[in-house]
C-alpha cells in the first residue's frame, strides 16, 4: 500500500505528465539533491528533476524522481546546498562584439610588463602567422615595478618581439591615447629610425633615436589602420572562421556564466546570416533571440525573409528591431534629459538615431510582426519611445501583444512610469548600471531629480511593468550572479548603497532572468520556469542566491549550464 501511495504522490507532483509510475519511460538526465526552484507555482520546489530529449519531464522529490532513472539515464548528483533554477537568459547583449572583445587581451589587471609579454605569448600561440594580436587596457602606473630596459618609464619592444616575431602586436593604452607595438608591427608600417613623427604624435625613441614600439596620441593611427586593413583583406574563409571563434568565444563566456539565451540587440544581416549558417549545422553554442540593427531604409522589404521563431531547433529567433540609440551616454553627458544637466547647464543630451528613422522602423515593425527594442537612457528619450509606441499602437490596433521595449530606462519622468503597463511596454534594465553609474550620475542630474526619476526599478515592478534584465555585454561583465547582486543590494564600490528604495527583492531580480525575459521574448510556454513540458533549459548554482546573506552571493558558482536537455557547460575546480 505504502508503494502504491507513493506513486499517486508522485503523479500529483507530475501533474503535467500523460504517465506516471512504474510506466513511464525511464529520464535521459536526472538531475538531484539540490533545491530545484521552478518559478512555476504549481509544483514551485522539489529535490530533483528530470528530462527526457530537450523538454523537462518532471519535478519532484528524490523518490518520486528516483523512478524515473533508467539504465540510460545520465544523473548529476547534488549537493543540498546547491540550486537548479529555469535557464538564466541575459536579455540585452552584443553577441559578435562580445566574442571580438573575447579575441582581444583583456590588459587591465596585469602588475607586472612582464605579465603582459607572457599573455601575448598565449595568444601568439593560438593564432595564424602574420595574425595581428591586439590587446587594450594597461596603464604603466598599475605595474609595480619598471620594465627592464624601459625609455620614459615604458618597455622597449625587444621583449614583445621576441615572442611574437611573426605576428604584428599592437597594445592600446587604456586611455585610448597611445598604442605600444613589437618589431614586427614597426616593420610592416615601415617605421624605423629614419621614419618622422607624424603630426599630433610621437614614435618614442631610445637614446640611440631607434623606435621603442611606443606610439603616442597621432602616431598610433597607422597601427589602427594597418590592423584594419589587415581585417578587411581577409579572404572569406578567414572572416568565415574569424565569426566562428567570435561566435564560439561569446558562447563559451555565456555558457561559464549560466547563461542559456542571449538577447542580442545589435546584428547586421550580415551577423544573422551567419547565425542561420550555424543554426542550420547545430553549432550554436546557446539560444539566440536577435533584435536586427539596420538602418530604416535597409529594412525595408527585408523583414519578412528575415522573420524566424524557433529556428535551427530552437537556436535562434529573430523577431525584433534593436538597438537602435535614440540617445547618449549619461557619463559624456549624452543621454537625451527634459530638463539640461544639472552640472552642464546648457545642454539636455543629444538625439543620435533620428526620432523620424525610429518612428520609421516601428512602422515597419508594426506591418511585419516584429518587437521594437530601442535605447531610452534619459526621460526625454524614453518618453519620445513611449510617444511613438503608443502612436504605432493606435495606428494598428488590430494588433494585440507587442511586446515592444525600451532599453536601459535609466531616467524615467514620474508621469511616464504608468505607461509601461499602460501601454504593455517592457522595462529593460541594467541593474549593474545603477551601481556603476551611482557615484557620479547625481552630478549629471542633482540630487532631486536623482532621486525622483534615477535607475527606478523598484518603482517599475511597482507600476506594474514587466522588468528584464542584463548586463550590456561586452559594456560590462555578462556575469548574472553578479548583476543579480548588484539589482538587490545597489552596493556601489565605495560602500554606499544608490538609492536604497529602488532595490529589488531576490524574487523580482530571479524573474528579471527568468520569467519575465521568457515573456519579452513571447516564449513563457517554453522557458522561463521549470514545468514539465517546457524546454529544459537549466542552470545550476553552487548555493542558494535566494536564502544565503547577501553578500556572499557574488561568490557563488555556476556549476552546470544545460540547455535543450544537454549539459553545455560544467563546472571544474580551478575555473
Ligand atoms: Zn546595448
Amino acid at each position: 500500500m505504502k508503494n502504491i501511495f507513493g506513486v499517486f504522490g508522485g503523479c500529483l507532483l507530475f501533474a503535467v505528465l500523460a504517465a506516471c509510475g512504474e510506466e513511464s519511460a525511464p529520464a535521459d538526465l536526472v538531475i538531484m539533491g539540490g533545491r530545484v526552484l521552478t518559478l512555476d507555482e504549481t509544483v514551485p520546489e522539489g529535490q530533483a528533476i528530470a528530462v527526457q530529449g530537450n523538454t523537462i519531464l518532471a519535478v519532484g522529490t528524490m523518490e518520486e524522481v528516483q523512478r524515473l532513472v533508467g539504465g540510460g539515464t545520465t544523473v548529476i548528483e547534488l549537493s543540498p546546498e546547491n540550486l537548479v533554477l529555469p535557464g538564466l537568459i541575459d536579455a540585452h547583449g552584443h553577441y559578435m562584439s562580445l566574442g571580438e572583445s573575447l579575441m582581444q587581451l583583456d590588459l587591465r589587471s596585469p602588475r607586472t610588463w612582464d605579465e603582459i609579454v607572457a599573455l601575448v605569448e598565449d595568444a601568439v600561440a593560438g593564432a595564424q602567422p602574420g595574425d595581428w594580436i591586439v590587446g587594450r587596457g594597461w596603464h604603466q602606473d598599475k605595474w609595480d615595478f619598471l620594465p627592464v630596459p624601459s625609455v620614459e618609464g615604458l618597455p622597449t619592444h625587444s621583449s614583445l618581439s621576441g615572442v611574437s616575431p611573426d605576428n604584428p602586436v599592437m597594445l592600446i593604452h587604456v586611455s585610448g591615447h597611445g598604442a605600444f607595438v613589437n618589431g614586427r608591427a614597426l616593420e610592416m608600417m615601415g617605421i624605423s629610425s629614419d621614419t618622422p613623427d607624424p603630426e599630433g604624435g610621437e614614435f618614442v625613441r631610445d637614446s640611440s633615436g631607434t623606435p621603442t614600439g611606443m606610439l603616442r596620441e597621432a602616431a598610433q593611427d597607422v597601427a589602427r589602420a594597418a590592423v584594419a586593413e589587415w581585417e578587411s583583406s581577409r579572404s572569406e574563409a578567414e572572416i568565415d572562421a574569424y565569426r566562428r571563434r567570435q561566435v564560439e568565444l561569446a558562447g563559451a563566456n555565456a555558457l561559464e556564466n549560466g547563461i542559456t539565451e542571449f538577447h542580442d540587440m545589435g546584428a547586421s544581416f550580415e551577423t544573422i546570416d551567419f547565425f542561420k549558417g550555424m543554426a542550420d549545422e547545430g553549432t550554436l553554442p546557446l539560444r539566440i533571440y536577435a533584435h536586427i540593427e539596420e538602418p530604416a531604409e535597409r529594412l525595408d522589404g527585408r523583414l519578412p525573409d528575415y522573420r524566424m521563431v524557433g529556428y535551427g531547433d530552437g537556436f535562434l529567433t529573430v523577431r525584433g528591431i534593436g538597438e537602435k540609440v535614440l540617445d547618449g551616454a549619461l557619463g559624456v553627458h549624452g543621454g537625451w534629459l527634459l530638463e539640461p544637466y544639472a552640472d552642464i547647464p546648457r545642454t539636455s543630451g543629444f538625439n543620435v538615431t533620428p526620432v523620424d528613422d525610429i518612428r520609421r522602423s516601428a512602422e515597419l515593425a508594426a506591418e511585419h510582426g516584429f518587437q521594437m527594442a530601442i535605447q531610452g537612457i534619459g526621460d526625454r528619450a524614453a518618453r519620445e519611445l513611449f510617444d511613438i509606441y503608443e502612436k504605432v499602437f493606435q495606428a494598428n490596433q488590430e494588433l494585440e501583444d507587442l511586446r515592444w521595449r525600451i532599453e536601459h530606462c535609466q531616467i524615467i519622468h514620474p508621469d511616464d512610469m504608468p505607461r509601461f503597463e499602460e501601454l504593455g511596454v517592457i522595462a529593460s534594465i541594467r541593474g549593474v548600471f545603477a551601481t556603476s553609474d551611482g557615484p557620479w550620475v547625481t552630478s549629471r542630474l542633482g540630487e532631486e531629480r536623482t532621486r525622483e526619476r534615477g535607475y527606478a526599478y523598484q518603482s517599475m515592478f511597482q507600476s506594474g511593468a514587466t522588468v528584464i534584465n542584463g548586463t550590456d555585454p561586452p559594456v560590462e561583465d555578462i556575469n548574472p550572479i553578479v548583476n543579480f547582486y548588484l539589482s538587490v543590494s545597489r552596493v556601489m564600490e565605495n560602500g554606499e548603497v544608490f538609492l536604497p528604495d529602488q532595490r529589488l527583492t531576490r524574487e523580482q531580480a530571479l524573474a528579471t532572468y527568468t520569467v519575465n525575459p521568457a515573456f519579452a521574448a513571447f516564449e513563457e510556454d517554453i522557458k522561463g520556469t521549470l514545468t514539465p513540458g517546457k524546454l529544459a533549459d537549466i542552470t545550476i548554482l553552487s548555493r542558494d542566491i535566494m536564502t544565503i546573506p547577501e553578500a556572499e552571493i557574488p561568490n557563488v558558482d555556476v556549476l552546470y549550464t544545460v540547455i535543450d536537455g544537454e549539459v553545455r557547460y560544467e563546472y571544474e575546480a580551478g575555473d
